[in-house]
């Protein structure tokens, strides 16, 4: 079979099956909330944490045991020693326990301290072979698996792990958004890049994906608002790294809050209903959406008579042989068509990135002209 043709399993992720959060036999909701420190430092940080999160909406509680670091030296996590203090949080809180794990010795020693719930890293998730080492230490397992975004905002990286880990058996699985490094960013730690979890539901049906703000936002100032912001794009659910002294943990203490900064960030959430429940607005949602689709048409038309006109240029440029691309007038439009656009309300940057996208196909279609030009030049 070569590799690659639908049979392969390149074409898996629509045929997946996948079982949602709230049947993994954890006693999970919708809106599920995952909270616990970055790492396990000690049994009585995980108490004193634990206990902070009592009377918390809180129903996974999270620690890093084996901690990937970007550099040597850095704290690497307690090891399997500290599989044993999570049974401290268990216990207080009455909820299961997530750690991340990546490679096989994590596997072996998380299953048999009856870790409930596993996850793969964004370090992990870019490395197939590493991805693989999991899923083979997994076979013949049913643990739920949460798998964070990869490091870079490749979306097939992704993806391809969920294949992998669904082909030795695993259904109870989720992502995690922790946002994608940007050399260019300066808000965050990690850029959000809200449309690939977005992407990745659509490509994965019945995929739950939950937003991590502390790794996207690197401090803890923004994390209410990321927080909230993942809500609104209809993500489903949270995992913020929660410390009672986050100012003196030892991985990512900048990031951390205290477990009643959780409660007050939590309860000031906006969830908004789901529209399934409310069948009025609906009906009522519909007539503005054909209204939508009215627009949308006369937008494609409109656009097509544009480019109807591109070619008429084009043909003109072409008899004279005059270049394609004329930076002045590129200018002219470009004030012009952003100027117009803001005095209806719209932001400079929508306006810019829609003519650079209308400009970038014009210029091919006139290019497009030309190559047929001197190919029949040549004839
Ligand atoms: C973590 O959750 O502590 C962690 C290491 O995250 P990430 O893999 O997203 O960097
Ligand atoms: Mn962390």
């Amino acid at each position: 079979m070569k590799p690659g043709s639908p049979e392969s399993g390149f074409f898996y992720a629509k045929k997946m099956e996948i079982v949602d959060i709230k049947d993994w036999g954890l006693g999970l909701s919708e809106h599920l909330l995952i909270a616990g420190p970055c790492s396990a430092e000690s049994p009585e940080q995980i108490e004193a944490i634990a206990k902070g999160l009592k009377g918390s909406r809180v129903e996974l509680f999270r620690a890093g045991v084996w901690k990937p670091r970007t550099r040597p030296g850095s704290f690497e996590g307690i090891g399997e020693d500290a599989l044993g203090w999570l049974e401290i949080a268990r216990e207080t809180l009455n909820v299961p326990v997530t750690v991340e794990v990546a490679n096989t010795e994590h596997v072996e020693q998380a299953l048999k301290a009856g870790v409930e719930v596993l996850w793969i890293g964004a370090r992990t998730t870019v490395n197939p072979f590493s991805v693989q080492e999991i899923c083979e230490a997994l076979r013949g397992t049913d643990i739920p698996v949460m798998v964070k975004n990869p490091i870079n905002p490749d979306l097939q990286l992704w993806l391809g792990a969920f294949e992998r880990l669904n082909k030795v058996g695993i259904k109870k699985l989720a992502g995690i958004h922790r946002g994608f490094s940007d050399p260019y960013e300066k808000r965050y730690r990690n850029k959000p890049e809200w449309s690939l979890p977005i992407h990745l539901k659509r490509l994965l049906p019945g995929i739950s994906v939950i937003c991590d703000p502390s790794h996207i936002c690197g401090t803890r100032e923004i994390i209410a608002s990321v927080s909230q912001r993942a809500i609104n794009f209809g993500l489903d659910g949270l995992m913020i790294e929660t410390h009672h002294d986050p100012d003196n943990a030892w991985s990512d203490a900048k990031q951390q809050i205290t477990p009643d900064t959780l409660k007050i960030i939590y309860e000031n959430l906006n969830f908004r209903e789901s529209i399934e429940a409310h069948p009025e607005a609906i009906s009522e949602l519909d007539k503005f959406r054909q209204k939508v689709d009215l627009v949308d048409t006369q937008i494609i038309e409109l656009m097509a008579d544009r480019f109807q006109v591109i070619k008429q240029i084009g043909e003109y440029k072409k008899g004279h042989n005059l270049a394609v691309f004329q930076p002045s007038r590129w200018q002219d439009v470009m004030e012009s068509r952003i100027q117009s656009g803001v005095n209806k309300g719209m932001t400079e940057k929508f306006m810019k990135s829609m003519l650079f996208a209308i400009h970038e196909e014009s210029v091919k279609i006139q290019e497009a002209q030309l190559k047929e030009a001197k190919t029949s030049n040549k004839v």
